[in-house]
């Protein structure tokens, strides 16, 4: 049967297939969380799935990081899954974080990235990718 690999050019982002068991599971407790998780939370909620040592973990992580299933939230130390099924078309993701709840939304924006492309062609500067850090408080705990 046709298994085709030829898909690698260009957007790569799958809600694969050819997962390995323990990215598998590492993806689904990300995904079920409202909040983002460190590597030890992960690995809490998948002992009962048998995985026992923090490097299984963040081997998954790293996969599941470069394929852009998973983000990494540096100030945090955190993951979160994907919100966006579709490739990431565009170079820039933002977060909002939640002091209050924890709670993160991701987002994108064309207009912040135009400005930076700008930016980076006026000073020859390459991206490779952004990733912005919005604290404060969602609608909720601002309303509180
Ligand atoms: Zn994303
Ligand atoms: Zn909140």
């Amino acid at each position: 049967m046709a298994h085709s690999d030829d898909s690698h050019a260009g957007h790569d982002h799958v809600w694969a297939d050819d997962l390995t068991k323990n990215q598998g599971l590492v993806l689904g407790a990300l995904a079920h969380s409202d909040a983002p998780l460190s590597a030890y939370d992960i690995l809490d909620r998948l002992r009962e799935d048998g995985l026992k040592a923090p490097l299984q973990v963040y081997r998954a992580l790293d996969k599941l990081v470069e394929r852009g299933l998973v983000h990494r939230l540096e100030s945090l130390n955190a993951f979160v899954a994907c919100a966006d099924e579709h490739c990431h078309r565009s170079g820039l993701i933002a977060f909002a974080i939640c002091e209050g709840c924890g709670k993160v939304d991701e987002f994108a924006d064309s207009v912040i990235e135009d400005r930076l492309g700008e930016w980076a062609a006026g000073t020859a500067f390459v991206v490779e990718r952004t990733t912005m850090e919005i604290r404060g408080k969602c609608g909720a705990c601002a309303g509180a």
